[in-house]
C-alpha cells in the first residue's frame, strides 16, 4: 500500500506521527493510499523550519521571487495532465473540470509573477517643511493554509503563490481524502527553484490545525471549508493574535426572472448545480423562479435535462459528473433528501437509485430535482454539497430579492434577466460577495478577489487579488526628515502639514 505524509524542505518527510488514513477512490471506494496525520510536534518543527526560511527570502528581491513564479507556472502547464488524473482519482470529478481548476490555479500564480509591480508603496513628497512619507508593504512571516477537498488543486493556489511572492514562508495543511496533487503540485515548486524550507505541506487533521493555530511563529492562517470549522479556526486563530480569513460554507441563488432566456438558464443550472457533483462552494444549490408560469417553465426545461445527465467515473470521457467525495457525504446527502420528502417538496428527479455497474462500491448519486420548496426546509436552510437543486417559487422580484438576504450564507449569487433595471437593482441590493447577471458561477478571476459575505467569510479579506496581497502583507508607513531640513527647535503641539509654512 502507498502510504503518503508530508513534503518539507524540498523533499517527502514521514514525521514521527504512527495516526494514518486511508484515502478512497471514490468511484469505486478502493482504499488508494494511506495517509500519515501529523502530531503537533511535527506541525512545530516544520514551522520552525519555515521561520528559519523565511530569513533570507523575505529579503530576497520580488524580482527574483517573481521568477520562481514564472517557472512554477510552465511546470504547471507541462505536468498539467498528470494533475488532472492525480486529481481525478482522489476527488472523482472529471478530467476536464480537474484540468480547469488547475488552470485557475495557474492564472493565480501568473498574477502573483506581477509582485515587483503589486508591492509598489506610496510616496509623498514634503508632507510638512522637510518632511517626506512612504508606505511600504511587507511580509508577516509564517503564513498557513488549511483547504478542503472539493479543489485540491485551485484552493491551495489561490493561497500561496501570493503570500510566497509577497515574501512569506507558507505551510500548506490540505484536505485529508485528496492529498496526492499537492503533492506533486510542492515537487513542482522545489523544482522551480523555490528555496527549501519555504513551502511546506503538512498532513493533518484536527491536531495538526490546532498545532498551526497555536503556534506563535505562524503569523496568518488562510482557510477554506465549511462554516463550522471556519468558525472555530477564526476564533481561536485570532484570540491566538493571528490575522485570519475563513472562507466558508454557501447557498447559492439562481433568480430566474420571467423574461429570461429558458434555454439559458437551464444550461446555467445544469453546469452550476450539477457540475463536479455540485461539490463547489459556489454551486448553484437553489433556483428561484419568479412567477408560477416561470416556474413551470424552468421545471419543464430543466428536468428532462437533470433526467439525462451522464453520471460516471473520471475514466469515462463522456462524463457529465461523478461521484461525491466519501460514504459518509453520499449518505448525508441522502439523508437531506429524505427530510426534503418528510416536509413536503415535490422531488421531480430522484437520482438516488443510480447503480453503475462496475462501480457498485463507488459513491454514485444521479442528479435530484426539488420543487416546491420552502425556505423552513432543511434542503433549503443547508449546504447539502452534493447534486441537489432546490426550486423555491417567488411571487415577485421583491420577494426573491429578500429571501437571498435573509439566508444566512452569502457567498454567491446569479440573476438571469434581459432587463437591464432589474439586473443592475440586483447587483446594488444582494447582501452577497460574489454577483452574476446572466453568469451562474461568478467566480473572479485572478486579479480580482474572491469572497463572501454574512457567514461565508470570517475576517476582512477576500483572496487573491489585491486583497490577497493586503492579506499577506503588513503596512508600514515611514516619514521622515533629514539634517538639511527644515528645523523648528522643539515642537510641543500636534500641527498638520498645512499649518506650517515652507521657507
Ligand atoms: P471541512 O471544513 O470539513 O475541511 C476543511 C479543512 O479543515 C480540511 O483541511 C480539514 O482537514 C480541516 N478540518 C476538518 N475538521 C476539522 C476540525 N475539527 N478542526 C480543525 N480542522 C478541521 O470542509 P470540506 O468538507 O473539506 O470542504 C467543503 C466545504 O468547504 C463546503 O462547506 C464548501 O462550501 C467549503 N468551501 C468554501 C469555499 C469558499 O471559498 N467559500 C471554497 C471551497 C469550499
Amino acid at each position: 500500500m502507498k502510504i503518503q505524509a508530508h513534503y518539507v524542505n524540498g523533499s517527502a518527510w514521514s514525521g514521527s506521527s504512527k495516526r494514518k488514513i486511508d484515502v478512497n477512490n471514490p468511484a469505486t471506494g478502493e482504499v488508494t493510499s494511506e495517509l500519515v496525520l501529523a502530531t503537533k510536534a511535527d506541525v512545530d518543527e516544520v514551522v520552525n523550519i519555515a521561520h528559519k526560511a523565511f530569513q533570507s527570502w523575505s529579503t530576497t528581491p520580488p524580482a527574483k521571487r517573481a521568477q520562481v513564479m514564472f517557472a512554477f507556472r510552465d511546470l504547471l502547464k507541462q505536468n498539467i495532465d498528470e494533475l488532472a488524473e492525480l486529481l481525478s482519482s482522489e476527488h472523482g470529478k472529471t478530467i476536464p473540470d480537474a484540468k480547469g481548476e488547475v488552470a485557475r490555479g495557474i492564472e493565480v500564480i501568473e498574477f502573483a509573477c506581477g509582485i515587483p509591480q503589486l508591492l509598489k508603496g506610496e510616496y509623498s513628497e514634503q508632507v510638512a517643511n522637510g518632511v517626506d512619507t512612504h508606505s511600504i508593504r511587507q511580509p508577516l512571516g509564517v503564513v498557513a493554509g488549511i483547504t478542503p477537498f472539493n479543489f485540491p488543486a485551485m484552493v491551495p493556489l489561490w493561497m500561496y503563490p501570493v503570500s510566497l511572492s509577497c515574501g512569506n514562508s507558507f505551510i500548506l495543511k490540505p484536505s485529508e481524502k485528496d492529498p496526492s496533487v499537492v503533492l506533486r503540485i510542492a515537487e513542482l515548486l522545489d523544482e522551480a527553484g523555490l528555496p527549501k524550507g519555504v513551502f511546506s505541506v503538512v498532513n493533518g487533521d484536527k491536531e495538526a490545525v490546532d498545532a498551526l493555530l497555536d503556534n506563535p511563529l505562524v503569523e496568518a492562517i488562510s482557510f477554506v471549508g465549511s462554516t463550522t470549522i471556519g468558525e472555530y479556526i477564526y476564533s481561536r486563530g485570532t484570540a491566538n493574535g493571528k490575522r485570519v480569513q475563513a472562507l466558508c460554507g454557501a447557498k447559492n441563488h439562481l433568480v430566474v426572472m420571467p423574461d429570461a432566456d429558458m434555454e439559458q438558464v437551464a444550461d446555467a443550472l445544469m453546469g452550476s448545480a450539477y457540475g463536479s457533483a455540485g461539490e463547489r462552494c459556489m454551486a448553484i444549490s437553489v433556483a428561484v423562479p419568479v412567477g408560477e408560469e416561470t416556474a413551470d417553465r424552468l421545471i419543464e426545461v430543466l428536468a428532462p435535462r437533470v433526467q439525462a445527465l451522464k453520471v460516471a467515473p473520471y475514466t469515462d470521457p463522456s462524463s457529465d459528473m461523478g461521484p461525491v467525495i466519501t460514504k459518509a457525504s453520499l449518505d448525508n446527502i441522502h439523508d437531506y433528501i429524505g427530510q426534503g420528502l418528510d416536509a413536503g417538496a415535490e422531488l421531480v428527479v430522484d437520482g438516488r437509485d443510480l447503480k453503475l455497474q462496475g462501480y457498485e462500491d463507488g459513491y454514485f448519486i444521479g442528479g435530484c430535482l426539488f420543487d416546491k420548496v420552502t425556505t423552513d426546509m432543511s434542503i433549503y436552510t443547508d449546504e447539502i454539497f452534493g447534486p441537489v437543486l432546490a426550486v423555491v417559487r417567488a411571487n415577485t422580484y421583491e420577494e426573491a430579492l429578500d429571501m437571498i438576504n435573509n439566508h444566512e450564507y452569502g457567498n454567491g449569487t446569479a440573476i438571469f434577466t434581459r432587463d437591464g433595471d432589474a439586473a443592475r437593482h440586483f447587483c446594488s441590493r444582494t447582501r452577497i460577495g460574489m454577483v452574476g447577471v446572466n453568469v451562474p458561477i461568478p467566480v473572479p478571476v485572478a486579479y480580482h478577489s474572491f469572497g463572501g459575505w454574512k457567514r461565508s467569510l470570517f475576517g476582512d479579506h477576500h483572496i487573491h487579488g489585491m486583497e490577497g496581497v493586503r492579506f499577506n502583507t503588513a503596512l508600514k508607513t515611514i516619514t521622515s526628515r533629514w539634517p538639511s531640513g527644515i528645523k523648528e527647535g522643539a515642537v510641543f503641539n500636534f500641527h498638520s502639514g498645512s499649518d506650517t509654512h515652507s521657507k
